[in-house]
C-alpha cells in the first residue's frame, strides 16, 4: 500500500496546523488524510479503501454518510436553520423522541459535544447538591474540560495518583475530582464516606468504553444507583458512547438502573454534531432555560437544524428498521470468530465487546479496571493494526481502545476481515 499523497498533504496541514490534526490522538502512523466515506468504507488521499472499525470513535452506528440521514438533513437545510431566539419544530421533535425512549429523561437540553453536555450535567449537579466535588474512574474520558480530564489513559505508575490531563488546569478542579476504581463498589463507598457531604455527582461511562469493553460486573450500577442515593449524591451516566449504540433507550435501558442525569452524543445523529444532557424535571428546571432558573445553560449552535435533523433522522430509523438486531449479530459473529480462531493458533487473548463494539486484548483473562490492563500486549497490537491496515481494515490506532460495527456493515465485510485477522496472526505468531 502506498501513502505518498497523503504523506504530501500532510506536510501541508502541519504548516497550518499544529500537527497537522485537529483534535488529540489524531497522529497515527502512517499519517492518513482521507477524502471520501461511504457506509463501511473510508478511503485516503491515496485511493487505498478501508473496511472502517474505527467509526470516528464511535458515532457512525448507521454507516457512514448514510443517505437516510443525509436526505433528512439536506431537507431540513432547503427550508430552516439556526434562529438565536425561539423554538424550532426539530428540536421539539427530537426531544420528545429523547424523553420517549431513555428511561432517565424528564426533559433533556441540547448542545454540540459530549464534553459540553458533561459539564452542563456536572454544574447542574453541583447547584443542586450545593456540593462542590465529584467522583470519577480511572480511564474513563468525559470529555476536555477541567472538571474531568484527569486519570483518563493514566501512565501505570500514575494510576490512582493526582494524574491531571492537561497543563493549564484549575489546581481546584483537579483537586475536587475523586478517582475511583471501576468494579470496586467498596472504594465508591469508602470515598463517598470519606467525603462525607460534599460530593456532588459520580459520574460514569456504564461501560468505559474508553478502555475498550470493561463490562460493569453484576450489581456494580446498581450499586452505584443505591450508594449515591443513600450518599445524596447525583448519578450520572456518560452516554456518549454507549447511547443509542446499545439500545434506543441507552445502556440504561439495558442495564435497568436509571441515573438522575444522563449525557448523550456520537451515535445520537450518526456522525452530526449535537448532543445532549438529560434527566429528571426537577434537577434540569433549575436550568436558566427555564424562567427562574439558575444554572447557566447557552451555545449560539444549540438546536441548530442540522443536528437536530440528523438525530430525528437516525432514531426514526431505529424506531422503524432492525439496527440493533444487525449490529448486534455481526457483533457476535465477529466477538465469536476471533475467539476460535485466536484458540485455534493458541494466542494469548481476550475478546471483549457488547453489542457492535468489539475489543481483542492481548492478554489472559477478562479486564475488570483499567489496572488490569497493565498485562495488555500493547507493542503486539501495533504491529498487529498495522498489517490489518495493509489488508484494508482500520482499526482504532489505539491498543485498549475498541472497534465499531455499524447498520452498513454487512456479513461480507465481517467475514473478509476474520479471514484477514487469521492471515495476520499466523504470520506474526
Ligand atoms: N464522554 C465520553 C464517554 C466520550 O467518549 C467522549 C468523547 O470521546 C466525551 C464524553 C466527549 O465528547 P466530545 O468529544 O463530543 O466532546
Amino acid at each position: 500500500m502506498e501513502f505518498k499523497e497523503s504523506a504530501r498533504l500532510y506536510e501541508e496541514a502541519k504548516k497550518y496546523t499544529p500537527g497537522g490534526v485537529h483534535t488529540s490522538i489524531r497522529n497515527l502512523e502512517p499519517h492518513l488524510v482521507f477524502k471520501k466515506a461511504e457506509g463501511a468504507y473510508i478511503y485516503d488521499a491515496d485511493g487505498n479503501r478501508y473496511i472502517d472499525y474505527q467509526g470516528a470513535f464511535g458515532p457512525y452506528i448507521l454507516g457512514h454518510n448514510h443517505p437516510y440521514v443525509n436526505n433528512k438533513v439536506i431537507e431540513a437545510l432547503s427550508r430552516t436553520d439556526l434562529y438565536g431566539t425561539g423554538t424550532t419544530d426539530l428540536e421539539i421533535e427530537l426531544a420528545q423522541k429523547i424523553c420517549k425512549h431513555v428511561p432517565s429523561a424528564e426533559q433533556v437540553l441540547f448542545c454540540n459535544s459530549g464534553s459540553e453536555a458533561t459539564y452542563h450535567a456536572i454544574r447542574l449537579a453541583r447547584a443542586v447538591t450545593k456540593r462542590f466535588k465529584l467522583i470519577k474512574f480511572q480511564g474513563c474520558y468525559h470529555g476536555w474540560h477541567d472538571y474531568v480530564a484527569r486519570n483518563m489513559l493514566s501512565s501505570w505508575d500514575m494510576i490512582g495518583k493526582r494524574d491531571p490531563g492537561s497543563a493549564g488546569m484549575m489546581e481546584e478542579a483537579i483537586d475536587n475530582t475523586l478517582v475511583c476504581t471501576f468494579n470496586d463498589l467498596e472504594d465508591v463507598e469508602r470515598t463517598l464516606k470519606s467525603n462525607n457531604g460534599e460530593v456532588a455527582a459520580l459520574i460514569v461511562e456504564p461501560i468505559p468504553h474508553n478502555i475498550g469493553c470493561i463490562m460493569p460486573q453484576p450489581g456494580f450500577l446498581e450499586g452505584l444507583r443505591k450508594l449515591c442515593s443513600e450518599h445524596g449524591t447525583l448519578l450520572i451516566f456518560d452516554e456518549v458512547i454507549t447511547g443509542f449504540r446499545h439500545d434506543i433507550g441507552c445502556y440504561q435501558k439495558v442495564a435497568g438502573v436509571t441515573p438522575d442525569l444522563t449525557t448523550m452524543g456520537k451515535a445520537m445523529a450518526n456522525g452530526f454534531p449535537i448532543a445532549a444532557v438529560a434527566g429528571k424535571k426537577e434537577y434540569m428546571q433549575r436550568f436558566n432555560t427555564q424562567p427562574g432558573g439558575d444554572v447557566w445553560f447557552a451555545g449560539t449552535y444549540n438546536g441548530h437544524a442540522v443536528g437536530t435533523a440528523a438525530s430525528i433522522a437516525t432514531l426514526e430509523l431505529m424506531e422503524n428498521e432492525p439496527v440493533h438486531e444487525h449490529v448486534f449479530r455481526l457483533g457476535e459473529k465477529m466477538r465469536s470468530g476471533l475467539r476460535e480462531i485466536l484458540n485455534r493458533l493458541d494466542i494469548e487473548a481476550y475478546v471483549a465487546g457488547f453489542g457492535s463494539v468489539f475489543t481483542t486484548y492481548f492478554m489472559s483473562f477478562e479486564p475488570k479496571n483499567y489496572s488490569d490492563l497493565q498485562h495488555n500486549d500493547a507493542t503486539f497490537y501495533v504491529a498487529y493494526r498495522r498489517a490489518l491496515m495493509e489488508k484494508g481494515i482500520f482499526k482504532l490506532p489505539m491498543n485498549m481502545k475498541r472497534n465499531h460495527i455499524s447498520y452498513s456493515h454487512t456479513d461480507k465485510e465481517i467475514d473478509y476481515t476474520l479471514e484477514s485477522i487469521e492471515e495476520v496472526l499466523r504470520d506474526l505468531k
